[in-house]
């Protein structure tokens, strides 16, 4: 197994953490991490404003705990049917395209929040108020699906603490509704789970040697693959995730073998239910000139104004995507190979 990115030796923690049993369960696994109390999760000035050198220390090393207010959900329709609250947010991870830093600060370790009962019972009170689902989308024909993981990886998460097992095991009870979460780490822990197919995971794959230059501090992408068929003997549901496609010269040769590999180690079982989507690289100038401090070489594959065009965001940031016309080109061919190689693969969306 791949070692653990965590090693926890100072936790930031919010002043109510310890009125929740899930807070003191936390603080009671790492009981000789430094506490340093905070105001507020959102607010740590030493992560926010972290040197890019300082950054994966952080990651590796810094816990936050807090308490999830605002338990809203979102209209989805991509991934999922709708985003939940989130139970935690930031990771352990450092993906170099990741979107999640951009929100918290650029060291953006795992806060958990503790308050997942509010939250499990915000999801069931929601469920129950969409009744069945009577008509099929690409998410899922039967099941409201809930996206339980937008802002951070939980299969890293479930090392810190039961949140993602009480996750898992409230969809056990919901006949309606699916949770799911993408993720790049392997952990096995969920296997003992038992989310009897109410929990899908997407297991995110883009070819290795895309993966050793821009998945940092991940799973390799062969322990990924190794991770699938267990998963799914455990009961979970599990598609794929190509995300971010991040074109360079030579990308079918490489993606064409990803595929030709998948095809080869997936037993038939999981072939019968699988799904995909497909995410083409959407870049951002600021993470750009974070990312020249600490990570050249990744933006050498991220950063291509020659195949990019710049795109503003609703909040106003520049954003780069591959070029119009181009794009739906790159993107059609990336799905014939697909259907080439994996022809019982269905593509649940891409874009
Ligand atoms: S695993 Fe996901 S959340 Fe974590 S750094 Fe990578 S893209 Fe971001």
């Amino acid at each position: 197994m791949t070692p653990l990115p965590l090693d926890i030796a100072r936790i930031y923690l919010e002043p109510a953490v310890d009125a929740h049993t899930r807070g003191r369960d936390i603080l009671a696994r790492f009981p000789h991490a430094e506490r340093i109390p905070v105001a507020s999760h959102w607010r740590i000035p030493e992560l926010r404003d972290a040197d890019p050198g300082d950054y994966l220390a952080a990651k590796r090393q810094a816990l936050v705990l807090g308490v999830k207010k605002g338990l809203t959900f979102r209209p989805n329709g991509r991934s999922a049917d709708f985003i939940a609250p989130s139970s935690s947010n930031g990771c352990a991870m450092a993906c170099a395209y990741c979107y999640v830093a951009r929100r918290k600060g650029h060291a953006n370790p795992i806060t958990v929040f503790v308050n997942i009962d509010a939250l499990a019972a915000a999801t069931a009170r929601h469920v129950a108020r969409q009744g069945p689902k009577t008509v099929p989308n690409q998410v899922d024909p039967h099941a409201w699906v809930y996206d339980l993981g937008e802002n951070g990886d939980l299969s890293v998460d479930a090392a810190v603490s039961d949140n993602v097992r009480d996750l898992v095991g409230l969809f056990r009870t919901l006949p309606t509704a699916k949770g799911s979460f993408a993720t790049k780490w392997v952990n096995p822990d969920l296997l003992g789970y038992d989310p009897q197919n109410r929990t899908r995971i997407r297991m995110s794959l883009m070819p290795p040697d895309l993966a050793r230059l821009l998945d940092v501090r991940t799973a390799p992408v062969a322990d990924r693959i190794a991770a699938i068929p267990e998963l799914h003997r455990a009961s979970y549901e599990v598609h794929l995730n190509f995300s971010p496609v991040v074109l360079r010269e030579g990308w079918e040769a490489e993606w064409g073998a990803l595929f030709g590999e998948l095809d080869d180690v997936l037993p038939a079982a999981v072939k019968d239910q699988l799904a995909a989507e497909i995410i083409m690289l959407t870049h951002n100038r600021d993470l750009h000139e974070l990312n020249l401090a600490w990570h050249p070489k990744a933006e050498e594959l991220l950063w291509r104004p020659d195949l990019q065009e710049e795109k503003l965001s609703e909040s106003g940031a520049v954003n780069l995507r591959y070029r119009t016309g181009w794009k739906g080109q790159w993107l059609r061919r990336f799905r014939d190979l697909l259907a080439v190689r994996m022809p019982y693969c269905q593509v649940r969306y891409a874009f």
